[in-house]
């Protein structure tokens, strides 16, 4: 049973927490009204602030350089979605992550989404990328079977070697 007294002290902390969350977003301010962090995430993914503002903000920060590859990226990663990085004042918890290294971090091999834990393993242990794909002249490297989860810099070695090898026309045909 709780005593008279831890109730009232969770009730004094869940007031306080109540209070800093409203002030955050006093302080921080959103458009037309609408509160992002009472939206879905899809739905915050829509909005001016996490689009026009966080996002470039984030990419410019890291120059669009992949923080797990260093190849280009083109998405940002959250890594908390705590109510300070949500109203972007905590940008130290989103990084710039190629489309091939955001998939890995998210997914699993066989497309299962990570565990919270897992994706922060998958964020800094390049282990957790495919093996090197072999270079496959019967197909178009963007039909590659793993091209999605090939790193930006994977990407880059593997479009070399087929174009180099392509060029040597040893461009093998399936009989
Ligand atoms: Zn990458």
């Amino acid at each position: 049973m709780m005593t008279d007294e831890e109730f009232s002290m969770q009730m004094a902390e869940l007031e306080t927490a109540f209070k800093e969350r409203e002030e955050l977003k006093k302080q921080r301010g959103w458009r037309n009204k609408v509160d992002p962090l009472s939206l879905e995430y899809p739905d915050y993914l829509k909005t001016r602030l996490w689009k026009k503002e966080i996002r470039p903000r984030i990419l410019l920060r890291d120059k669009n350089k992949c923080r797990r590859c260093g190849g280009n990226a083109e998405e940002a990663h959250h890594i908390s979605y705590d109510d300070e990085v949500m109203l972007g004042m905590d940008d130290d918890k989103i990084w710039s992550l190629c489309k091939g290294c955001h998939t890995v971090v998210e997914f699993t091999n066989t497309g299962k989404k990570r565990t919270a834990e897992d994706k922060l393993a998958a964020l800094s242990d390049v282990s957790f990328n495919e093996a090197q794909p072999e270079v496959d002249m019967r197909r178009d490297p963007f039909r590659h079977p793993h091209w999605k989860r090939l790193t930006a810099v994977q990407k880059q070695v593997y479009l070399h070697e087929y174009s180099e090898r392509k060029m040597q026309g040893k461009t093998i045909r399936p009989t």
